[in-house]
């Protein structure tokens, strides 16, 4: 089965306490689409600017992502330039410019309607509505989010979650959503809002689920260093749902593994700046960092 994915097709300016790349490939939908891309087919949709390098279609292309709802409209790709402090954990955002992005209408090709498997990754929380308007029941829906648009959009935010299966966020913005410190306290404060499966994301120290089988504690593959987080967060949730997509068996079967596979495929997104790392590695290369997560984590 396939997976839907909307969000924003970005261009990224990164700068770490090392290194510094402008205009690579970005965006919640671009790295959630790559790494969906490992194990099922993916349809992608979003907008770019007439400058969107072809380098990067074609990139989108060598994945097999269905590029059918991709809009090239005149004007320029949403850019995004942040900056991590030492410790590659807090980021600043330097600059959003929005571009083409500042009036899209996600539209969906009639073929697209069925897709199965839903990601909605993070943009304003009324596309993620509006996405959800145009299919006929998916089976399985997940949404992204971002402090943002706790902050600009939270009714919007609020009226989505009853229409979510899973709902995926970091430990700051559960925080900031429920007035939680405790992440456990926050997951059922989630649930009541509406999804059955809740994800907080702890970064490097991995995430948790909270679900109708109860909680799942899903480690981070350890690394020893990081050279450019951007990204990690949407390269865990495509894999997971890509591995969902194309798994035997109940959602509840298979999405503590799912988990796994999500967060591997975002250690090698954080081994390069903006897709690079994530762009060469093969699926069996995620297969054997699983193994070795199995092995570390059994006891
Ligand atoms: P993450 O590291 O998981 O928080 O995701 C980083 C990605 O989010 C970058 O590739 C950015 O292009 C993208 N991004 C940053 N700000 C926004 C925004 N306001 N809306 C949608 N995507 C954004």
């Amino acid at each position: 089965m396939s997976v839907l994915i909307v969000g924003s097709t970005a261009l990224d300016s990164i700068k770490t306490p090392n290194a510094e790349n402008p205009r690579l490939l970005g965006g919640s939908a671009s790295h959630a689409a790559v790494a969906a891309s490992f194990f099922s087919p993916v349809k992608l949709i979003g907008v770019v600017g007439e400058d969107f390098p072809k380098k990067y279609l074609q990139l989108y292309q060598r994945h097999k992502i269905d590029l059918e709802g991709l809009q090239i409209l005149p004007g320029k790709t949403f850019h995004w330039s942040g900056e991590y402090e030492a410790n590659m954990n807090n980021r600043r955002t330097l600059a959003t410019e929005l571009g083409v992005f500042e009036t899209f209408t996600p539209t969906l090709p009639k073929a697209h309607q069925d897709t199965p498997f839903v990601l909605l990754a993070n943009i304003a929380p009324a596309l993620q509505h509006h996405v959800l308007d145009q299919m006929r029941r998916p089976k399985f829906v997940v949404a992204d989010t971002m402090d943002l648009w706790l902050n600009i959009a939270l009714p919007d935010l609020l009226k989505l979650l009853p229409r979510l299966d899973g709902f995926v966020l970091n430990d700051s913005e559960a925080q900031q959503l429920t007035r939680e410190d405790n992440v456990f306290a926050a997951l059922e404060k989630i649930h009541k809002l509406g999804p059955k499966y809740v994800i907080i994301k702890k970064g490097s120290h991995g995430s948790i689920l909270s679900g109708p089988k109860g909680f799942f504690i899903c480690p981070a593959y350890p690394l020893h260093t990081v050279e450019d987080p951007t990204g990690a967060g949407d390269s865990f949730v495509g894999g997971m749902m890509g591995y969902l997509a194309t798994a035997k068996g109940s959602i509840d079967d298979n999405i503590r593994r799912a988990m796994v596979y999500g967060s591997v495929t975002a250690s090698f997104c954080c081994e390069g700046f903006g897709l690079t790392r994530t762009t060469k590695i093969k699926r069996a290369d995620i297969d054997r960092r699983v193994k070795e997560l199995e092995k570390l984590t059994k006891f």
